[in-house]
């Protein structure tokens, strides 16, 4: 069996798998190909995987040969198109929120895996790519509201004075703004954070940063631990607090997101016009609505001497960790469809089949099915 690695997009520096992967996947007895300069922009370069044992090769080679196409980003349609009948496509492909790629899959009798789709378990733990991406967003959103900041994180005392340290808030603690919180805490800054999930109250306070307490949030224990949508009395408090709090702040940091709807409104444009000049908003929610009013996805905009980041792949920035990252959830989700060299695709797995978005063109994934009967 033959595993290929593909070069991804011009603005993604990511690659599915780093050459120490391709050593594990030799060792299972299985033939990897890479495409030329697949692992180039993460700092692998080819003769790095030749030494682990793969064969480069170049993109239509590799789309006709490999039984198992893996990438980070979706495949083009024509591309999908030109590989073998009987090929798996592996990636993130969003599936649920691309339905033209999506119904592709399932009109060409396609087998197909979105990363995305892997479920929430603790045993799907190792593969989960979204929390993997979501530590890197996290710690890189910190550091890059420190390059624009224009004051220090830690409490300085110099001989020219005490420096007192910046305030930072962040807004939504799952998996990125935890992350988040633990970096500027590194940083030496004063940390405040807010959630709607009681259970990330006593996460963020053992981080060390202080819980921001707005009473009354809908918590609903049957969506799987994510948040819901809230009602508008707790809207309107949770507004008034994060103004509070935004307009103290040196730093906002926003990571809320609500699975499969737009990311909440949490930094009303008042807000953003009374916080500090110099102070920094990064929206790591830009690509779902933003969780800020000013927020333009993909840009920085500077309004009344606050800067806006509208974040978008932040992951791409880290290409070497976030490709290690990636590559070693891969390899957790492929031994479970890959015995001694061979695939063996066991849908009674639910790991297996939660991930699937189609099966020789039958939708798997529940969400999936729903998505394709509406
Ligand atoms: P996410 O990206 O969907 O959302 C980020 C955060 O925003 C969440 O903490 C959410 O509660 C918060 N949020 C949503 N609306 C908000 C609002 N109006 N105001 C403030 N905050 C708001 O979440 P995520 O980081 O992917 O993870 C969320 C949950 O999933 C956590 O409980 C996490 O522990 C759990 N999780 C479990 C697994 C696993 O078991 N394999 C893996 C990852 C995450």
């Amino acid at each position: 069996m033959i595993i290929g690695i593909v070069k991804e997009p011009e603005e993604e520096s990511r690659v599915a798998m780093l050459p120490e992967a391709v050593k594990t996947l030799k060792s299972w007895n299985v033939e990897v190909m890479v495409e030329t300069d697949a692992g180039k922009r993460a700092f692998a370069d080819d003769a790095l995987y030749q030494e682990s044992g793969a064969e480069i090769v170049d993109r239509s080679t590799l789309l006709q040969k490999a039984d198992i196409v893996c990438g980070v980003q979706a495949l083009s349609i024509a591309e999908i198109g030109s590989m073998g009948p009987k090929s798996v496509l592996m990636g993130q492909f969003n599936a649920l929120y691309n339905p033209e790629l999506t119904h592709f899959l399932i009109h060409e009798s396609r087998t197909a895996f979105s990363m995305e789709l892997v479920p929430r378990t603790t045993r799907a733990q190792s593969m989960d790519v979204l929390s993997s991406m979501a530590t890197v967003v996290g710690y890189k959103a910190v550091l890059m509201a420190a390059n624009l900041l224009p004051r220090f994180f830690p409490m300085f005392m110099t001989a020219a004075g005490t420096i007192t340290p910046s305030r930072v808030l962040i807004l939504g603690a799952g998996v990125a703004g935890l992350q988040a919180i633990a970096t500027a805490k590194r940083l030496g800054a004063t940390v405040f954070a807010f959630d709607v999930r009681q259970a990330a109250k006593e996460e963020v306070m053992s981080l060390g940063a202080k819980f921001v307490e707005v009473e009354g949030a809908t918590d609903d224990k049957s969506a799987g631990g994510y948040a819901v949508e809230q009602n508008e009395d707790f809207i309107h408090r949770q507004k008034e607090a994060i103004h509070e709090q935004a307009t103290k702040a040196d730093v906002v940091i926003t990571t809320a997101q609500i699975p499969g709807k737009k990311a909440p409104l949490l930094i009303e444009e008042r807000t953003v016009l009374a916080m500090k000049p110099g102070a920094v908003v990064i929206d790591l929610a830009a690509s779902s609505g933003g969780n800020c009013a000013l927020t333009q996805a993909d840009q920085t905009v500077s309004i009344n001497g606050v800067s806006i980041v509208g974040v978008g792949n932040l992951a791409a920035q880290l290409p070497q960790d976030a490709s290690k990252m990636y590559g070693k959830n891969y390899l957790n989700f492929l031994k479970l469809i890959i015995k001694e060299g061979q695939m063996n695709l066991n849908f009674e797995d639910d790991i297996v089949s939660g991930t699937c978005v189609c099966h020789e063109g039958k939708p798997v994934n529940s969400r999936i099915t729903q998505m394709i009967n509406n």
